[in-house]
């Protein structure tokens, strides 16, 4: 059922601006601008204000939709219901409009000339596909704000002014126009694809492979000069291990967008040349982050540029489900973590210790076609599936990588698999197909035919042979029992340190006399200071012998020291390690992995 419905959404896919859009086709504009009104008195009623001019040649309706979802964020959000006091006018006068669904509108000239419309937008969501506002800073997406007339393609160029205070910063990937806060784009699905800052925010920028990157955080003083220089040496590592994959980059610039709150929802977003990231305070200096950057970074290349056929050119009145999300996002996720390894961030048990994390995550889902689970983020499925094209994806992407290097004794590769549809698909201005990804895979491995693999494993719902082809890299996968010490406290992280919220009545940190509310200092010899210092303690102390440990707690002004009794808890953890003297063609294969060469 799901590889029928693949294929007409291909259909579909295609003949949508023929078809679905035909009863609605807006009249041509042409000189199509954008105007954003973010300053103080706007920001403060959580508002952007917007206006779109363009140009008419006659009295023919002008039909304008926004879009129902942003590319990266397989979830249709209907940006139409942020919407308030839509108004049209030509010539300072009224015009008359009407809604033709709940995302389109249809405005009637009076005559050739200039049209203008515009309305507020509810900028108040805690979402990177959204748009929000504190009382010096908004942040919004182009799918947010910019009107699009139906029926009438994507590639016409379009001009934005941003209004706000004179001492407030803007950043975009838009390029720069003359005059204070202009841009231009030369289509639409640019347009849409630069977010932008306006505020008080913190901008710094540094060379990496030869391009600028920029780093705009909010709130300011979320970036530190070491938060700064570390992101930057991180960025210095990981970006030239993507550029080695394709062989080049195609964005001018780069921006990373980080804002940084105790609400938000952790995460990024990924465009075509910045990444919007939402951290938890607690988490500004967590270890996810290099991994977060680099997935991130990543996708400027796969997905962004090399992308499923299903998703080219995007649409933005609908849905646009694809088959290939495991390799959008979780061939990005592996080499995410390749990057990491490849540049140094990580050594080599970092990177067993992800594909672990795969297997784990896989073997915890029900059985799912990697293909199937690609569909689904768009109904987000209750059968424990969500999000499985992920980790089934990258473990999927290291398998074939391991499978290419052994049948072409590690001459080939998956970043050769990567490099050789961007520059067949991509550089000439088209999606992958099935029939692109299989080839090259194919290619890759010296002919060898995939059809069984992508039958069994891809398409079906076969367990991965994951014990056999980890063997041709002299990596072997075992399940462990571990034993390691549970406080039974619920911590919460802000700028003075790690408070406990809730107790288990009958956990080790009750029994040691901890109070909700007192601020963890340390547990044995680890300092507690975020939620990564927790791992680092059940690491420290799995399988201990000692029957008791130092709990040192903050509690008002007083500082105190607890004795906590040792409580060991079972846990299953899957490792990945390398297997002794394995033969030296798994050893090669594994060493190209790691580092990203071939032999
Ligand atoms: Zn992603």
């Amino acid at each position: 059922m799901f590889r029928s419905l693949g294929s007409v959404v291909l259909l579909l896919g295609a003949a949508q601006g023929a078809l679905a859009q035909a009863p609605h086709v807006s009249a041509p504009i042409t000189d199509v601008s954008y105007e954003i009104t973010a300053d103080s008195s706007a920001v403060t009623r959580r508002q952007l204000g917007v206006v779109m001019s363009f140009r008419v040649t006659g009295t023919a309706p002008v039909v304008l939709a926004l879009p129902a979802w942003s590319p990266g964020h397989y979830t249709l959000l209907w940006f139409a219901r942020r919407v308030s006091e839509f108004s049209a006018q030509s010539a300072s006068a009224p015009l008359e409009w009407r809604k033709l669904d709940y995302q389109t509108w249809q405005i009637t000239p009076r005559s050739a000339g200039m049209v203008r419309v515009s309305f507020k937008y509810l900028a108040d969501a805690v979402d990177r596909a959204v748009a929000w506002t504190a009382p010096n800073f908004a942040f919004f997406n182009g799918t947010n704000v910019f009107l699009y007339p139906v029926g009438r393609g994507f590639t016409w160029p379009a001009r934005v002014s941003i209004h706000t205070q004179p001492s407030w910063l803007v950043a975009t990937g838009m390029d720069p126009a003359s005059g204070v806060n202009n841009f231009t784009a030369s289509n639409y699905h640019d347009l849409t694809d630069m977010p932008f800052y306006v505020g008080r925010f913190a901008i710094d920028s540094a060379q990496v492979a030869g391009k600028w990157i920029r780093l705009a955080f909010y709130p300011a003083a979320s970036l530190t000069t070491a938060r700064r220089d570390r992101t930057f040496a991180w960025l210095q590592k990981i970006v030239p291990a993507h550029v080695a994959v394709f062989g080049d980059a195609s964005f001018r610039n780069y921006t990373i967008f980080q804002r940084s709150d105790t609400l938000v929802n952790g995460g990024g977003l990924e465009h075509q040349s910045s990444q919007v990231d939402e951290v938890l305070t607690s988490q500004l200096d967590a270890s996810y982050l290099p991994g977060l950057y680099s997935h991130e970074f990543f996708h400027a290349w796969n997905v962004k540029r090399l992308r499923p056929a299903d998703m080219v050119p995007y649409r933005y009145d609908d849905a646009q489900p694809t088959t290939w999300l495991w390799v959008s996002e979780g061939v990005t996720d592996y080499y995410g973590a390749l990057a990491l390894v490849r540049g140094g961030i990580n050594d080599s048990t970092g990177f067993f210790n992800f594909i672990a994390g795969e297997i784990a995550s896989v073997a915890g889902a029900p059985p799912t076609a990697v293909s199937d689970a690609s569909l689904s983020p768009w109904i987000n499925p209750t059968d424990g599936s969500s999000g499985l094209y992920y980790p089934k994806g990258g473990l999927t992407g290291f398998l074939l990588d391991i499978m290419i290097r052994d049948a072409s004794d590690n001459r080939s590769s998956l970043d050769a698999v990567m490099r050789t549809l961007y520059n067949r698909t991509y550089k000439r201005g088209r999606g992958f197909t099935r029939t692109d990804w299989w080839a090259e895979v194919s290619r890759a491995a010296g002919g060898r035919s995939f059809t069984d693999f992508a039958r069994r494993y891809v398409d079906g719902r076969e367990p991965l042979p994951v014990e056999a082809t980890l063997r041709l890299a002299g990596l072997r996968a075992r399940n462990d029992t571990i034993r390691e010490p549970r406080l039974g406290v619920s911590p919460a992280t802000d700028t003075n340190g790690v408070a406990i919220t809730q107790l288990a009545p009958t956990g080790a940190a009750a029994a040691a006399g901890a109070r909700v509310g007192d601020r963890i200092v340390s547990i044995g010899d680890v300092a507690i200071s975020n939620d990564d210092s927790f791992d680092v303690f059940r690491t420290r102390y799995a399988g201990t012998t000692l029957t008791t440990l130092p709990l040192v707690v903050r509690r008002g002004t007083e500082t105190i020291t607890l004795q906590l009794p040792v409580r060991l808890f079972a846990r299953t953890q899957t490792q990945v390690s390398p297997i002794p003297n394995a033969p030296a063609k798994a050893l090669r294969i594994r060493q190209g992995i790691l580092k990203g060469s071939t032999s």
